[in-house]
């Protein structure tokens, strides 16, 4: 195996390094800064999206023939963990979630129309969209085939929708909805994605559930439908295949997560270090300290355990697609979610009373890194699908490709 990066990936990592250096980490200081979200506000991210644009950095998942940067998987794990290098990056290059994920699954499985109506102008204009799939008790949560949002055939072109979901991510920033309803009672096939438009009839956001972390822009909403309906144009793939469109979607998106927070880990490090560089205590500096170093190196260490696993996880993506990867992508999406609850945990208790204040961006990714181990799949579902392929796949379970 080769981890020689090519000239293009290695030019995307260095401008996008600078640019988050140059423009995007020195806001994070600035309380000014942030909105109702604790997220970048809305005035500097329309200015540096506008930016990011103009160098291209903007819409790595996405192909080049339609404004994008048409990066691989492995080319996106490069540029992702440096865009996360701020807690405000990815929102800047458009590689955020949700809409990372929806682009992508647009993208891929999206007929031309649907391209062209909901793919479009979120490349063009920055629109966003959200995945509507959590329902509350008795509904859908970890388990899908729970879902109880119905959609019933209106005439022979339309849909109507009832149901309530939440948790849903960006919803009051989202112009559309990628819903996942119940529409038929069949085992494997009870269940179909819709598109809903924001503006439909009966369609409502219940409210902004607070949550203990920052949040991503649109926040995390209850919605509902009543009696909600939509032309079968906004259906995604054949009615059934609601469960192939969230795996085609969630596969990725469970991965890039993972880069991202390799990014987040990082920067926990290098703040940690710039401090135990600095203070000193019974005659040396922090840094000398042997217990610290254990400390530095175990979060090191698992820092590259969690890279080589996500591009382990991207290369097959690469070469064979998401359905060979779904393994590899829940390990690695269990241990980067650990990691960088561990990253956050070391830095500050290295960075002491400072580390828990709000002058530095520590207490910020801590607080964000506890979703990591609930969102896309907990952390108990991902270890039940990895234990699942061994049982099935006994030693070729370790297969390399
Ligand atoms: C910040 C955040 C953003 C989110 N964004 C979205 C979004 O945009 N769209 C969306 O549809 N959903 C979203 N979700 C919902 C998320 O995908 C679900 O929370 C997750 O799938 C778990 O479902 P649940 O909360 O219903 O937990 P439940 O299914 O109620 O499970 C509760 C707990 O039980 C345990 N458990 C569950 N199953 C098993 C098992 N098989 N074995 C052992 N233990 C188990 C786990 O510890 C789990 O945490 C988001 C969640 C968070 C926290």
């Amino acid at each position: 195996m080769d981890f020689t990066l090519t000239p293009e990936i290695q030019d995307v990592q260095a401008r996008t390094r600078a640019f988050v250096a140059d423009h995007i980490i020195p806001l994070e200081m600035n309380q000014a800064n942030y909105d109702e979200h604790e997220n970048l506000n809305h005035a500097n991210l329309e200015v540096l999206r506008e930016r990011a644009r103009a160098e291209g950095l903007w819409c790595p998942q996405v192909p080049k023939e339609i404004g994008g940067m048409g990066l691989p998987m492995v080319g996106q794990a490069v540029m992702y963990d440096e865009a996360n290098f701020s807690i405000f990056g990815p929102a800047v290059f458009n590689c955020a979630a949700p809409d990372d994920g929806n682009m992508r699954v647009l993208n891929e499985i999206g007929t031309p129309e649907q391209k062209e109506k909901w793919l479009k102008p979120m490349i063009v204009d920055g629109k966003r969209g959200a995945i509507a799939m959590t329902e509350q008790h008795p509904g859908g949560g970890s388990d899908p085939t729970m879902i109880q949002t119905s959609a019933i055939p209106q005439g022979n072109d339309h849909w109507k929708i009832n149901g309530s979901k939440w948790f849903i991510t960006g919803a009051m920033w989202a112009d559309f909805f990628i819903t996942l309803v119940r529409t038929s009672d069949e085992p494997r096939r009870q269940l179909t994605a819709i598109i809903v438009p924001r503006d439909a009839e009966g369609f409502e956001i219940v409210r902004k559930v607070p949550i203990m972390g920052p949040e991503e822009h649109g926040g995390h909403c209850e919605i509902s439908f009543k009696d909600v309906v939509v032309p079968d144009e906004n259906r995604l793939l054949n009615v059934g295949q609601g469960m192939r469109v969230a795996q085609t979607r969630l596969v990725p998106a469970r991965l890039t997560h993972c880069m991202r927070w390799l990014g987040l880990a990082r920067r926990c490090m290098e703040i940690a270090q710039a401090y135990i560089e600095e203070r000193e205590g019974f005659g040396i500096k922090l840094a000398d300290r042997e217990s610290v170093q254990m400390m530095m190196g175990e979060v090191a260490r698992d820092i590259q355990i969690g890279r080589l696993m996500t591009m382990h996880a991207a290369w097959l993506i690469d070469r064979h697609g998401g359905r060979a990867a779904m393994k590899n992508v829940s390990m690695a999406k269990l241990f980067c979610a650990g990691l960088l609850h561990r990253a956050a945990d070391t830095a500050i208790q290295l960075n002491g009373a400072r580390g828990y204040s709000k002058d530095t961006i520590l207490e910020w990714i801590y607080r964000y890194a506890r979703q990591a181990r609930i969102l896309d799949g907990a952390d108990e579902v991902h270890k039940m699908i990895a234990a699942g392929a061994f049982r099935r796949e006994g030693q070729d379970f370790w297969n390399w490709g």
